[in-house]
């Protein structure tokens, strides 16, 4: 090896350019189309066609279930060992094609290249690992019961799970349902975004070559309307993951009830504030962590800290120093390899985020920001923008934006920041800002959300349970919770005396 040697710029659309990419669904083990009908997907990055994408239908969606519960069985005897050794040799897999997984999910979503090499892909690949490991490291319970019997509970995987997943993550969320899902011996069927298929489709795969048998993980790809609601009325899936809007959330309930019931968790919106006190030991890192929590990945994000409160004297400096950190989330051509955001998902999406910019500029003012881009001839790029002087129960600190767009506020006190936080139908995360060890605790316990982090954002693990509370959803993403989606506790009574 030569110790002088340092390695090359990756030349990204060079290899972008070179890919030939398959848009056919993934249905008990091998890739299938649907009658021929198929649809382009479109980058956002520059406006290329990326792959025609399979249009399945029900049929499609009935072939897909049948191979699911048709591989139950084998894939339930194979034991947690059995299963963790599979999701492993997946993991190693999806390792050895990282580079072209993060192309493909930076192609079909917009994120800059930096992100999906270094957040995106390997986080989903710490997941699975993390649930392959969980496999095998569960124990049941004995209860007390009466003498003369023993009882076990043990948990049961419920069947053939269905998952349908949003554009924002697609590799991370899939892989939050996947992997919990098949770790505790369900099948699957999983609906990716229409806009961001490319990833999961090559996972799937992967999958097969990971010596994972066919039917335990299909993709079926196309419309939520098609596709999802297709499963949502399914009368053979047992259980639906969905992570996307509230919107779709109640279809799916209604669908759930008109259907068998199936067991449901919903990762649904968020209008999440960050709450930044006076005495914050340190503004620069809350106005840092403040751009973050707004604006990562182009703030198209269910969690995105998006309302920011800040206490009265401090608001000034503070307005200043965000506007400093937001800099660093200008927009750029995601495939150069730079800092900074991407493209949101579309042209039509940067569209509806602009009309909010320009509600702001009408009924209060932009802060900064506020103008679109063009790159590469696409104009899904929107520059970092922040909305001030509006009244605390304008629409804008209540309705999910989802686009780099935060509204900044100012309060006095800690009740009035702690019900404007709350006076949202959304529950999902919120933040705080304080060196008060007594307020972050009260405060923390006054929110209702099902993430509060204390001197950070958007704080987040494998190892912690990620979900809402009202109309955010209900279920948990990750940690040992996520099980609870996917299992049923099952007495087993053994009377001997
Ligand atoms: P969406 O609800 O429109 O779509 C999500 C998924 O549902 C897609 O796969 C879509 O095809 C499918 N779908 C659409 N209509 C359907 C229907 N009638 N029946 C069944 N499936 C249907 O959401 P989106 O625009 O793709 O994603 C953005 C939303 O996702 C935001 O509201 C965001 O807050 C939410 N989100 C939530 C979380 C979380 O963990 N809580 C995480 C990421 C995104």
């Amino acid at each position: 090896m030569n110790p002088t040697a340092t390695a090359l710029p990756i030349d990204w659309h060079g290899r972008a350019d070179a890919l030939s990419l398959d848009g056919r669904a993934f249905i008990d083990g091998r890739r299938t189309d649907a009658g021929g009908d198929r649809r382009p997907t479109v980058s956002p990055i520059d406006g290329r066609i990326l792959a025609e994408l399979t249009s399945c239908g029900s049929e499609e969606v009935d072939r897909a279930v049948a191979a699911a519960r048709r591989a139950f069985p084998a894939w339930l005897r194979k034991g947690a060992e059995g299963r963790k050794a599979a999701l492993l040799a997946l993991a190693d897999l999806m390792e050895a094609h990282a580079e072209e997984l993060a192309l493909l999910e930076t192609l079909d979503s917009g994120k800059p290249i930096l992100q999906t090499t270094t957040v995106d892909v390997p986080g989903a690949i710490s997941t699975l690992r993390w649930y392959a490991e969980a496999a095998d490291k569960q124990s049941g319970e004995l209860p007390a019961v009466p003498h003369g019997a023993t009882a076990l509970v043990t948990r049961e995987p419920l069947g053939v799970v269905a998952a349908i997943v949003p554009w924002n993550f697609p590799l991370e969320i899939a892989v939050w349902k996947l992997a919990p899902a098949l770790a505790s011996g369900n099948t699957l069927v999983l609906k990716p975004a229409e806009q961001t298929s490319l990833s999961v489709l090559r996972v799937a795969e992967l999958a097969a070559e990971a010596g994972i048998p066919d039917g335990v993980l299909n993709i079926v790809t196309g419309s939520g309307r098609e596709v999802g609601a297709a499963l949502a009325h399914h009368m053979d899936v047992d259980a639906l993951a969905f992570t996307g809007s509230t919107a779709v959330s109640r279809t799916l309930m209604e669908a759930s009830g008109r259907s068998n019931l199936k067991r449901l968790s919903l990762e649904a919106g968020g209008k999440s504030s960050n709450l930044v006190f006076a005495d914050t030991a340190d503004l620069r890192l809350a106005a840092e962590k403040a751009a973050f929590g707004a604006f990562y990945n182009q703030g198209q994000v269910c969690s995105a800290n998006s309302r920011i409160l800040v206490q009265r004297s401090v608001h000034d400096e503070f307005a200043g120093l965000l506007a400093r950190a937001a800099a660093a989330y200008a927009p750029a051509d995601p495939l150069a390899g730079l800092d900074g955001n991407g493209a949101l998902i579309s042209a039509a999406h940067a569209d509806a985020v602009e009309q909010w910019i320009t509600r702001g500029r009408a009924e209060g003012e932009v802060l900064f920001g506020g103008e679109r881009r063009c790159i590469r001839g696409s104009d899904a790029y929107l520059e970092p923008t922040v909305l001030g002087g509006l009244p605390g129960n304008h629409d804008v600190h209540r309705e999910e934006i989802f686009g780099p767009v935060a509204v900044l506020h100012a309060f006095d006190t800690e009740e009035e920041a702690v019900a404007l936080a709350n006076a949202t139908e959304y529950g999902l995360a919120a933040s705080v800002w304080t060196s008060d060890l007594s307020r972050a605790h009260r405060v923390a316990g006054d929110l209702l959300a099902g993430t509060v982090s204390v001197n950070t954002v958007d704080a987040l693990g494998n190892t912690t349970p990620f979900g809402g509370f009202k109309q955010s959803g209900f279920g948990r993403d990750l940690s040992l919770h996520a099980f609870d989606n996917y299992t049923a506790p099952k007495t087993t009574w053994i009377q001997f005396g």
